[in-house]
């Protein structure tokens, strides 16, 4: 096959291994800058133009989006969907995954274990909100940011009102949620493929740490799901229509939560704790599922 990784490096971790992973496949792999390519959007022929040349006669692509690169990248993703080209992750599902609100009102439709959420802009009913949640502590999260920056846990009422108020001030959308004291700051990160859990690691923040993240400075380990946590990875991924997805559960009183689902799953941090090899497993799954024009996005939201 002729795959292209559509990354803005060809260094990063992530794409060096996929491009390993599918040459030791005997596969053609190309890594595409999708902010340099630019798109001709013409009946009958749509095409994309990278370096002055025509990308033509791929069979799949695997697109690695950065967060901030969202718009531009979907829209790369989806012209070689017109054209028929098989992508890991459709972009309609790329775009859903990112907004996190959109992300918890499809699991929770979906009847999926999530920390109760409260979602705000400008409430004058502040007291309402942090009711909705169960009070203090709680945990505000401003809509658009990664690698918990912007996710700030308020230990009591008046901080709690003190934070939302602030963000308020400077108009952003914010998530309240119930805080899941009993995770003890660990989190687990589910990898996700074509419906089928492929390796799983436990992240522990850093002492003091209620947030996990290893950017943060946590530690990841292997560990083995319960089969309520496998079930309920696979059902979150299938919800948001992503054939591989980065499903990131807390352990609560309640059973497991999703707190979010990661369209570009990094592959560092899981490879390494669990010695799977999940690039080989992306492109396996491209092996056998790469049909051609082959879409299975049908959620309506
Ligand atoms: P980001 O997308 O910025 O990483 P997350 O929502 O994943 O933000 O939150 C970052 C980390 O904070 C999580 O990995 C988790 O360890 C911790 N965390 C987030 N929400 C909660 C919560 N409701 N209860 C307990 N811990 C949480």
């Amino acid at each position: 096959m002729k795959i292209a990784i559509l990354s803005q490096n060809e260094a990063l971790y992530s794409t060096r291994r996929l491009i390993e992973a599918g040459e030791e496949r005997g596969h053609e792999m190309r890594v595409i800058n999708y902010l340099r390519c630019y798109m001709n959007i013409t009946s009958h022929r749509p095409s994309i133009v990278y370096n002055d040349k025509p990308l033509e006669n791929f069979d799949a692509i695997i697109p690695r989006i950065g967060a901030s690169k969202t718009f531009y990248g979907t829209a790369v993703v989806r012209q070689f969907e017109v054209m028929g080209v098989f992508s890991t992750n459709e972009s309609q599902a790329i775009s859903r995954s990112r907004d996190k609100l959109r992300c918890l009102q499809i699991l929770a439709k979906d009847g999926i274990g999530l920390p109760v959420t409260g979602f705000a802009h400008d409430t004058q009913d502040i007291d309402g909100l942090i009711e909705t949640v169960g009070g203090a502590p709680l945990v505000i999260k401003l809509l658009e940011g990664t690698q918990g920056i912007g996710v700030v846990l308020a230990e009591t009422y008046q901080a709690a009102k003190s934070v939302i108020e602030a963000f308020r001030g400077l108009d952003a959308n914010i998530l309240v949620q119930e805080y899941i004291k009993e995770a003890k700051g660990a989190d687990l990160r589910c990898f996700v493929i074509g419906g089928k859990v492929v390796a799983a690691m436990k992240r522990q923040g850093a002492e003091g740490e209620f947030r996990s993240n290893l950017h943060r400075g946590g530690k990841a380990e292997k560990i083995k799901l319960t089969p309520e946590e496998r079930s309920t990875a696979i059902r979150a991924a299938k919800a948001m229509g992503l054939r591989v997805a980065g499903v990131d559960l807390l352990r609560s009183n309640h059973g497991p939560v999703v707190m979010e689902v990661n369209s570009s799953p990094g592959l560092e941090g899981i490879e390494k704790a669990t010695e799977v090899d999940v690039a080989g497993k992306i492109i396996d799954y491209l092996d056998k599922n790469a049909v051609p024009g082959k879409h299975s996005d049908r959620i309506k939201y």
